[in-house]
């Protein structure tokens, strides 16, 4: 069986099916006989014994492969398992209502929701969302479901979902994951994004992967065209490891510009730096030949954990990244949560349009505590290297202003405590909003840099949610409102003599370099896997005649006509 979904991450992979179960399962009601009461209550408490185990056992995992902070978290949900007087309101429960024990204990978790809701008080209000977690555990070991992390798996899989978190997919690094699929999701959701830095082929959108695959099915990934293939036929798989073999000579191929300059064949110098998410990304993109980070997502160090990373853990995170990029520059992006990113621990409340709702920049100046606590590690970490800030989702000037109040007063603090860093530390706003763009002439007389965020300017421009996939064919870089919006940027800041860059996906994908170069980008940062072969392009393409097709791309009115022309042209330079 072949499905066709949407290619997030490259590379070919073969391998066995491991299906993550959604928290989304179906609890059925069913009546149960006198006689049947005791095995009930054996049946809930074996589920959850089972659980303590699972949990217990994960703690272990972390204590030994993360570290003993990670793993607290999980003494409340002990607590909760242990607790005597839930254990004794199930039996009761069982007994009086003679029902299933998955179906009781779903309403007794929703009956303490609901009182810890009306409690007044924090503390009330965290252990929510530890009480969701225990309930969701126990419902799937009474089920028989297999449990949702990664950590019994002792083999390479291929895991199949009906779909991601980041966070989930940030913790595959540790497992055997080589590949993943999932029901839902879009090229540039930040569950795409981390596949890409992890290097782990993944096709998403499939829409009924997860109903159609089995455990131990073999698969075949092909995250270059978005296919997935159930239980191929052997000359099927026959011809996908043809295509991995050739996929190997392209790569050794490419390897040979390495070391080579990032120019045009007209001598126009390019910057290729590299998006990453996690330090330990570093390396790899040093040895792709990065000349920067251009897009450092600090997120992820605020995500899969049990409370907020401290000033020192930041500060040695960044420190640790300014230096090993030194004397390359390193564009440290402020705290990005909400829309796709959550931080369970804070408990931020649900939003109907995460995406439009309390994210990024907006999240850190309601909470000036965390947002202060990042600047001063970053600004405490700026004398190793070259770093520089950036705040992300900037939506008018005044925002702008008000994180940089922010920032001086963190300066001053330093300056009080007698702590060095860089005076000239410079400061810049992602445009990834289209107010902002709009504004871009405002703007960049404040701003130090702009980084063009392609990734959320078109989900907010074309009103096109960016992790859907049922709208994925709407989400168009080539639509002439981007390209407009996106010259705009660069004349203002040329406008200005302020540099400026590009950090979203659309200069991960070659096709749009020689239009960009032509539109005047000349800084790229894209992702490590991309990095050669967005080299390759800019080295095979004069400025001269990128410059001209941006002009005529410009006067082109509609996707098709733009996309028939890019390739034509593609085709032609490089
Ligand atoms: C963007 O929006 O283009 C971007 C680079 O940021 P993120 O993908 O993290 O939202
Ligand atoms: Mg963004």
């Amino acid at each position: 069986m072949v499905l066709k979904g949407i290619a997030v991450s490259p590379g070919i992979v073969i391998g066995k099916a491991f299906l993550l179960n959604s928290d989304s399962f179906v609890i059925p009601r069913v009546k149960i006989k006198e006689e049947e009461v005791f095995r009930e209550i054996e049946r809930f408490k074996k589920a959850l014994e089972q659980t303590r185990q699972e949990i217990i056992n994960l703690q272990r995992k972390l204590n030994r492969e993360v570290d003993s902070k990670h793993s607290e978290i999980f003494n409340a949900h002990l607590l909760i398992l242990d607790d005597p007087v839930l254990t004794q309101q199930m039996i009761e429960k069982i007994k009086k209502k003679m029902l299933n024990a998955e179906y009781l204990f779903q309403q007794l978790i929703k009956n303490y929701e609901k009182a810890f809701l009306k409690i007044d008080d924090a503390y009330f209000k965290e252990r929510i969302s530890d009480i969701r977690d225990v309930g969701k555990r126990v419902i799937r070991n009474l089920l028989g479901r297999k449990k949702m992390n990664l950590d019994s798996v002792k083999e390479e899989v291929i895991v199949v979902s009906y779909d991601l978190s980041p966070s989930d997919t940030a913790l595959m690094r540790k497992e055997k994951v080589i590949g993943f699929a999932t029901d839902i999701g879009g090229r540039t959701s930040h569950t795409a994004i981390m596949a890409r830095s992890l290097k782990i082929p993944a096709v998403v959108g499939l829409e009924k992967i997860s109903a159609k695959t089995k455990n131990d099915d073999l698969l075949i990934i092909d995250g270059n065209k978005g296919i997935v293939v159930i239980n191929p036929r052997p000359e099927v798989i026959e011809r996908y490891r043809k295509k991995k073999e050739e996929e190997k000579i392209a790569r050794q191929e490419l390897e040979k510009i390495r070391e080579l300059p990032a120019q045009t064949c007209d001598g126009e110098k390019v910057e290729i730096s590299a998006n990453i998410e996690l330090p330990e990304e570093i390396d790899s993109a040093l040895k792709e030949g990065a000349e920067g980070i251009g897009l450092y997502r600090t997120e992820y160090f605020f995500l899969n954990r049990s409370r907020l990373p401290t000033e020192e853990e930041q500060y040695r995170a960044y420190k640790f990244v300014a230096q090993r990029m030194k004397p390359y520059p390193v564009v440290i992006r402020t705290l990005d949560l909400g829309g796709d990113k959550f931080l369970s621990h804070l408990n931020i409340p649900a939003e109907m349009n995460p995406f439009l709702g309390w994210r990024a920049i907006r999240f850190c100046l309601a909470r000036p505590d965390i947002f202060k606590t990042q600047l001063k590690a970053i600004l405490r970490a700026s004398k190793y290297g070259n770093l520089k800030i950036m705040y992300p989702m900037i939506c008018s000037v005044e925002e702008f202003r008000q994180a940089n109040e922010v920032l001086e007063e963190v300066k001053k603090e330093l300056k009080r405590e007698g702590i060095s860093f860089d005076k000239n530390i410079e400061v810049g706003a992602m445009i990834e909003i289209p107010s902002a763009a709009l504004t871009a002439d405002i703007l960049a007389k404040e701003a130090d840099f702009f980084s063009i965020g392609t990734n959320d300017l078109i989900q907010y421009s074309l009103a096109v949610d960016r992790v859907n996939e049922k709208i994925a064919y709407l989400y168009e870089p080539n639509h002439p409102a981007i390209l407009r919006l996106i010259k705009m940027v660069i004349d203002a800041a040329h406008k200005e003599g302020i540099w400026v860059g590009m950090c979203g996906e659309m200069c991960s994908e070659p096709i749009f370099i020689p239009l960009l170069l032509g539109l005047g980008l000349t800084k790229f940062s894209v992702s490590p896997l991309m990095l050669l072969r967005i080299k390759k392009v800019v080295r095979s393409i004069s400025l001269s005649k990128a410059r001209e097709m941006a002009k005529q791309i410009l006067s082109l009115s509609s996707i098709k006509e733009i996309k028939r022309f890019s390739r034509l042209k593609f085709k032609q330079i490089v």
